[in-house]
């Protein structure tokens, strides 16, 4: 494209909330016939509302007021959305707040806090794994069931018990499917990508109408990812909103950020959304084309 059509081209997408970086990209975008989603916050809201919490059946009302209060001030040193969702609930039950003395992620999995006298672990069901910590049976049935209704699950842990196990619905955006058949009918392979559940991640992805997906990935898989598909000669697109997609983003042939997304990802990223709208994504295409064609 002519450095005059990259310009137009740049500035019709400025002005409908597109931010396109590089020309590289705004080139590129044409080309692409794979594109990988992040699930949370990418195809869905990323706003995710606590449905339940369900505390071990031996710990009493006092004890459960105590754990409360950690959990949130635990929560509260978060940047994650099921944290933020975790802290809303506890909150407006007026629960009190006691901040730890140390507060570290774990990536992919969780967070882990120490008081003075006791450590504590939330998050997904392999951060108990890793850490050997047994989940009682009224937790794996509560989980089973949850999940397979699209449900996020969050263990709430101490050392060496499971002290409550917490369910978390996030919503699909509104025109994520609309984008994302639109996408597929232009004849692009869609995927789903995400650090969730299997169970959770496949509700998201039929509801969505997507077939390719892969659950459970570390972050630095997301970047493999991306590799394997470029390794089978793919022009790739990734999409992400997270720090946790901003390895995948960089490897990527066009990387598209969430405008409400981490700076990281914006960063990375050579497109952002400003709306967050995935719709956003065949506009950019078709943009790209009359980009290449030479709009005048
Ligand atoms: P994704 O954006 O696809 O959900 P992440 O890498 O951000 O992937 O998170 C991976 C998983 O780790 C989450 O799905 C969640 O199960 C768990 N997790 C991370 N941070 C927290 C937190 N602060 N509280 C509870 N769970 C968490
Ligand atoms: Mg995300």
């Amino acid at each position: 494209a002519t450095p005059t059509a990259v310009m137009v081209g740049m500035g019709k997408g400025a002005e409908n909330n597109i931010l396109i970086r590089d020309a590289e990209s705004l080139e590129l975008a044409q080309k692409i016939d794979t594109i990988i989603l992040d699930k949370t916050g990418t195809i869905t809201e990323g706003k995710p509302k606590v449905e339940n919490i369900l505390w071990s059946d031996d710990l009493d009302n006092d004890e459960i007021q105590k754990l409360s209060a950690n959990l949130l001030g635990i929560e509260s040193q978060s940047e994650h959305p099921l944290a933020k969702a975790i802290c809303l609930e506890l909150e407006q039950k007026s629960h009190k707040t006691n901040a730890p003395n140390h507060f570290e992620s774990v990536t992919g999995k969780g967070v882990e806090a120490s008081y003075k006298d006791d450590s504590y672990f939330v998050g997904n069901q392999k951060l108990l794994e890793e850490n050997q910590i047994d989940i009682p049976q009224a937790f794996q049935v509560f989980a089973e069931e949850r999940a397979n209704q699209g449900k996020t699950l969050v263990f709430f842990a101490q050392k060496n018990k499971a002290l409550a196990i917490i369910s978390i619905s996030d919503q699909i955006k509104e025109g994520s499917k609309e984008a994302i058949k639109s996408l597929q009918d232009s004849g692009i392979e869609v995927h789903m990508l995400t650090g969730d559940q299997k169970n959770a991640a496949l509700h998201i992805a039929k509801e969505a109408g997507i077939q390719h997906i892969k659950a459970g990935v570390l972050p630095s898989e997301k970047g493999n990812y991306v590799k394997t598909l470029q390794e089978q000669g793919k022009i790739v697109a990734m999409v992400g909103d997270g720090i946790n997609d901003s390895e995948a983003l960089a490897m990527a042939d066009v990387s598209i950020a969430m405008g409400h997304g981490s700076d990281i990802a914006m960063d990375v990223a050579k497109i952002t959304l400003i709306t967050s709208d995935l719709r956003k994504i065949p506009q950019a295409i078709r943009l790209s084309k009359l980009t290449v064609r030479g709009i005048k």
